[in-house]
């Protein structure tokens, strides 16, 4: 493609909106375009990029038995009332009506409607294993877009579903999957990590999320380096501290400790540590139809952090349905006090403790009076959970849940996940096939997910420097920039020419600009574009003379046009 005819604009300023370097490289180098927050279009090497993912996808999907469809983005309310979606998803559904009333939404995820084919299409173990997939936009109202693609409202997944007689096979169609997963980031040139994940509102037993590895990821992910631990931290587990149980219990003492609101003020305060103290979170929920249906009152121990995936969990209800309470409302109905809050003199709510609290003796908490707190409160004596269970965050420096040892934390960008969904969806809605003695069974079914344009994204955060995108080759627009010093120049022009045609007819994807635009702005434009080779045609072409660059590297080279062109094909041809 020559510049000159190509649809390119590219901006020498940092856009307002854009805070993380593949935002704003992305909207420089013209490569997306914003329509509204969380909406974005695809501008020709934008959209070739995807295009090369996408590609790389399909040829991993079908190497791993995956066929491909294409169902509608538009969903009918009814499959989600039947697998009960249709409030669990909460406000992140894309909701609308026809002109009849009928409700749909815009599809987040496709596990309804792939169950739906299945369960009309599917009826006896001969037909099984099935593993369907497609690459199509998706629709989240997210609460907070950002970051460009990374969290977008509108966006393109590759979502795939299989389909098996048992959870044997759902074991082999996931480590395939799995198998299939490591290869696709491996080849768009990614860093990550797979660690295990929770299953949040898309249900089912065992996930892992792919990572790939950035400072600007919204995952945080614990690892351990001794024994491979590695998880987000919404789901890693914890270790409890050691119970104290030779510690004889003291009696409760009600003390003075006045404007301590924080734990960090209440133990200095009373010279304890704050792994003497205990925390209280304080929440109210929703029922189903949006109406306060309840309080919880969450209590680790003071040093800890609450784990809301893990509270969320216990309390078996959505993400959405739970947020912290207004203090002053929930006291007169739970007798809490802001800052001052204890699980001793609480009523009318839901206690959920974490289980580490139930070794401890002695410990420091609110008493539900302003400036007052309980010293030695102990489990079981002073006060109950109505559920107890780890509710706490695996922090850097805590131990391994495995072996032990100091886990590590690091950011990552979910990049992809993949579920053991089981017989959930299938049990919900219906999906039954006969099995060899013609009993119905439950088929059992696995989902996996691949974010297109936020993997798009993610190598962008992993592959750029201070000047613009330096892509994979893989995934690059095109292969080469050939730039010309002097377009005007006959020479030059005859030169660069004759480049551009033998690197196309050798199978290499070129760009040449041929602007007339100063050499400067050429080179500022092909750093930003980031294509991995760039030649440069100037006052050597006279010789038979071209200048050769990575993008990657610093120096740059002079030789001959046939060992520029020579070199150029094979480095594609590696690295494709
Ligand atoms: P997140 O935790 O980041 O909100 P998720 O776990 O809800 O993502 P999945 O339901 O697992 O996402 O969707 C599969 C993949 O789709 C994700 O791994 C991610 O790559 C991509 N994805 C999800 N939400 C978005 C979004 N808002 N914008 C762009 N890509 C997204
Ligand atoms: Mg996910």
């Amino acid at each position: 493609m020559k510049l000159s005819r190509m649809h390119l604009k590219t901006l020498r300023e940092v856009p307002n909106e854009a805070e993380i370097p593949s935002h704003i490289l992305l909207l420089r180098s013209g490569m997306i375009r914003k329509l509204v927050s969380g909406v974005y279009g695809f501008m020709p090497l934008g959209w070739r990029s995807v295009r090369k993912i996408e590609d790389i996808i399909r040829q991993e999907m079908d190497q791993a038995g995956g066929q491909e469809i294409h169902m509608s983005a538009i969903q009918p309310s009814e499959l989600w009332e039947e697998s009960g979606r249709w409030f669990a998803y909460g406000p992140e559904l894309w909701r609308l009506k026809d002109r009849n009333g009928r409700e749909f939404c815009l599809g987040p995820t496709h596990e309804e409607i792939f169950t739906d084919i299945v369960r009309s299409d599917v009826s006896s173990y001969r037909q099984l294993p099935l593993n369907l997939y497609q690459i199509q936009t998706k629709y989240r109202d997210e609460a907070r877009p950002r970051f460009g693609l990374m969290r977008s409202r509108e966006f393109i997944m590759k979502d795939a579903y299989s389909f098996d007689k048992d959870m044997d096979g759902l074991d082999r169609s996931y480590d395939e999957m799995y198998e299939a997963y490591e290869k696709i980031f491996t080849r768009c040139g990614l860093e990550f990590r797979p660690v295990e994940a929770d299953t949040g509102a898309i249900g089912g037993s065992n996930s892992h999320e792919f990572t790939a590895i950035s400072d600007v990821g919204e995952s945080e992910i614990a690892y351990c380096e001794k024994c491979h631990m590695a998880a987000t931290v919404e789901r890693a587990g914890c270790v409890d501290a050691q119970p104290q149980g030779e510690v004889s219990q003291l009696p409760m003492e009600e003390v003075n400790t006045p404007g301590t609101k924080t734990i960090e003020d209440v133990a200095a305060f009373l010279g304890v540590d704050k792994t003497q103290t205990i925390k209280a979170l304080l929440f109210v929920t929703y029922d189903n139809n949006g109406e306060e249906n309840g309080y919880v009152a969450a209590f680790v121990r003071g040093d800890r952090e609450l784990n809301m995936t893990k509270l969320v969990n216990a309390l078996n209800i959505p993400e959405h349905a739970i947020e912290f309470a207004d203090e002053d409302k929930m006291s007169a109905a739970t007798g809490c006090v802001g800052g001052f809050t204890g699980p001793t003199r609480l009523h009318d709510c839901t206690i959920v403790v974490d289980s580490e609290l139930l070794g401890l003796k002695n410990m420091c908490a609110g008493a539900c009076k302003e400036d007052y707190h309980i010293k030695n409160v102990n489990y079981g004596r002073d006060y109950k959970g109505d559920i107890v269970t780890d509710i706490k965050i695996l922090a850097e420096g805590d131990a391994c849940p495995v072996c032990g040892a100091p886990v590590k934390h690091n950011r990552g960008i979910e990049v992809g996940q993949v579920f053991k969904l089981g017989t959930k969806y299938s049990e919900s809605m219906g999906a039954l096939y006969k099995d060899e003695n013609m009993q119905d069974k439950p088929i059992v079914m696995g989902c996996y997910g691949i974010g297109v344009t936020r993997t798009l994204a993610a190598v962008v955060e992993q592959h750029h420097d201070e000047n613009g995108i330096i892509w994979p080759m893989a995934i690059a627009p095109y292969h080469v920039i050939i730039t010309v010093m002097k377009p005007d120049d006959q020479v030059q022009s005859e030169v660069a020419d004759s480049i551009y045609n033998q690197l196309i007819a050798a199978g290499a994807e070129v760009m040449l600009d041929d602007r007339k635009e100063r050499p400067g702005v050429k080179f500022k434009d092909a750093d930003l574009l980031g294509i991995p080779i760039r030649i440069t045609v100037g006052r050597g072409a006279a010789d038979g003379l071209l200048e050769y660059k990575m993008r990657r590297d610093a120096d740059k080279e002079e030789v001959s046009v046939e060992d520029g062109i020579a070199r150029a094909i094979k480095t594609i041809n590696e690295e494709r």
